[in-house]
């Protein structure tokens, strides 16, 4: 995975005013992202957080390049998502973006063991690549999962399989981890078992997190959090500083006197006042 650090500088992530629109069975099209602007530098841990319906899991299928925006710029490890090849979209699937979905865990192999399963999330990387990564017993142990590494996935608990299930995405030595709110299903001690995974990936292998929650605990875990509101970014909050994007409406979060230099969707920072 060594390798794989040494690129992981920059910007990992790059949305310019982008646009998501689906369009239902019935014919009808709903706007889910409206103007996103927002960079994630490599190596950042950051949490999305906002009501159901706000354009979370939208962001995270961009970002995974399972989405092309309708309208805008989605970068992802200095690939244009709206401009790649569908061959260069699989490439990301399988090996520059790691995703842990929501349900990840019901998608393993349910009579196979870690081993096999963390081979089989791997299988449709190229055999180069395969052979630059560590094995999965090592893998394990490397995420301090050793004692899972011989068991088969029928006699584990909830929490057990989705640590499974996220060893499994991370495998494939990814720069960037998408994470779709991973620790809902699960008791608090398992829920912080898997913040401790996250955390580590991130401090050992250079790995950049983005993850969904709905859990207060959980973002305030992360250094850095975004809120999403009706698929906008509604609020930022990193080391003293607070973000915004300003509405068409005016601004979120700026001075009235600041609101008419800045043309609307621009990503604005500034001093976070103390109380
Ligand atoms: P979140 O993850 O924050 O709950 P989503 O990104 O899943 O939000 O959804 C954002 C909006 O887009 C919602 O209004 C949702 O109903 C709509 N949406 C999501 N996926 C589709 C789809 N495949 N077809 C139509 N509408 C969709
Ligand atoms: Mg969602």
């Amino acid at each position: 995975m060594s390798t794989a650090v040494a690129r992981r500088t920059g910007v990992a992530v790059r949305c310019v005013n982008v646009v998501q629109i689906y369009t239902t069975a019935g014919g009808h099209d709903v706007v889910a992202l409206r103007g996103v602007n927002l960079d994630i530098r490599a190596g950042e841990q950051v949490a999305l957080l906002g009501p159901s319906g706000s354009g979370k899991s939208t962001l995270l299928s961009l970002f995974g390049g399972v989405l092309r925006p309708s309208a805008g710029k989605v970068i992802v490890d200095g690939h244009d998502v709206s401009r790649v090849s569908e061959g260069e979209l699989g490439r990301m699937r399988s090996g520059t973006v790691a995703s842990l979905l929501q349900g990840a865990s019901r998608n393993l192999l349910p009579y196979a063991g870690a081993v096999e399963n963390i081979e089989f999330a791997r299988r449709a990387l190229p055999t180069a690549v395969r052979r630059s990564l560590p094995s999965a017993v090592e893998l394990l142990d490397r995420l301090g999962m050793r004692d899972l590494a011989g068991r088969p996935l029928g006699t584990m608990s909830g929490g057990e399989k989705q640590r499974i299930a996220f060893a499994a995405a991370v495998s494939s030595g990814a720069g960037l981890l998408l994470a779709d709110e991973p620790t809902s299903q699960l008791s608090h001690d398992d829920r912080d078992a898997m913040l401790a995974l996250l955390h580590l990936v991130n401090r050992e292998f250079g790995t950049t997190v983005v993850l969904v929650t709905h859990d207060p605990e959980v973002a305030s875990a992360m250094p850095r959090s975004i809120t999403i509101r009706n698929g906008r970014i509604g609020s930022e909050g990193r080391h003293g500083f607070d973000f915004g994007v300003v509405d068409e409406d005016g601004a979120v979060h700026l001075p009235d006197d600041l609101a008419d230099r800045f043309p609307a969707g621009t990503l604005v920072q500034f001093e976070q006042t103390p109380d």
